[in-house]
């Protein structure tokens, strides 16, 4: 049980993505500071009626499930709404869900940069666009969008998921100053490489087409880019993501915060 630190008690989020990885985590830390959150995302859902389960009887919060494919803005608003009438308002937006493809910019399949961009980005402008109308109304919002290093820099083979992060900034820049005199903030969190089942298939690819071990293929992944060789997790996204959302964060807008071991510092 963790009621000690309940800085967003009160407060109600949505976190798109939110049933597995970097998504989930986050979900757990701002219930863990007293926030009731609407998860959301796909899976078995007997395991996400349990996750919903533990984080609730957890921390004390109400907790609920969107089934929205946030690829569709029709379902992107429905969540929104979903989660004004079962909660009564969205004071945070977290939008987090998205997916990866890697293939050289010639063989990109058209099909996978229409999904990155439209899960990746689109549904970012789709989610703060439906949300903020409230958030001005009561003069308070959190919008934190997970972005990535490579909303920074480039890596080859992510032509789709480098456009789409680099969008994001953008976006999380423009919505900052469209806010910029509110209680309404928007800002991104870049991560560099975070053990999840996204980065797990780039190292299964990786270890196939290499014919090394997947330990050996996480080892070169890391050394490439992450300085620290170590993987950031979840818990520290998570914790970041939460702090975005305290009082003491109001003046931090339009930022991009990383969480890379070092990555974009070389
Ligand atoms: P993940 O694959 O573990 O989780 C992705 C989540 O998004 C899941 O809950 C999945 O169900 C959901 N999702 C996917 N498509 C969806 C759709 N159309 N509609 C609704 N939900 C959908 O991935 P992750 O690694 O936790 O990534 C989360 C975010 O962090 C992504 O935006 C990713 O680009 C970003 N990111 C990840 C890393 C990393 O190293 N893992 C690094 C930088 C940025």
């Amino acid at each position: 049980m963790t009621h000690e630190r309940r800085s967003l008690a009160g407060r109600s989020a949505i976190v798109t993505g939110s049933t597995s990885g970097i998504g989930l985590g986050i979900a757990r830390a701002l219930a863990a500071a007293g926030s009731n959150v609407m998860l959301n995302g796909f899976g078995d859902k007997g395991e996400i009626a349990s996750l919903c389960a533990e984080i609730r009887s957890s921390h004390a919060v109400a907790v609920t499930i969107s089934g929205a494919d946030i690829a569709s803005p029709a379902e992107v608003r429905e969540m929104v709404a979903q989660a004004t009438r079962e909660f009564g308002a969205v004071d945070i937006l977290v939008n987090n869900a998205g997916i990866q493809h890697t293939a050289p910019v010639e063989e990109f399949p058209e099909d996978k940069w229409d999904a990155i961009l439209a899960i990746n980005l689109s549904s970012n402008f789709h989610a703060i666009k439906a949300v903020l109308p409230q958030m001005r109304a009561r003069n308070f919002g959190r919008i934190v969008n997970v972005a990535s290093t490579h909303a920074l820099v480039a890596s080859v083979n992510k032509a789709a998921y480098v456009a789409a992060k680099h969008g994001v900034v953008g976006l999380t820049k423009v919505v900052a100053l469209e806010t910029a005199t509110t209680n309404v903030t928007c800002n991104a969190i870049c991560p560099g490489f975070v053990l999840t089942p996204l980065v797990q298939k780039q190292i299964d690819d990786r270890a196939a087409a290499a014919r090394i071990t997947t330990a050996q293929a996480r080892v070169e992944l890391l050394s490439e880019k992450q300085p620290s060789h170590e993987f950031a997790t979840p818990e520290q996204i998570g914790a970041l993501a939460m702090f975005l959302c305290t009082g003491d964060a109001a003046q931090i807008r339009g930022a991009t915060l990383t969480v890379d071991g070092g990555w974009t510092a070389q």
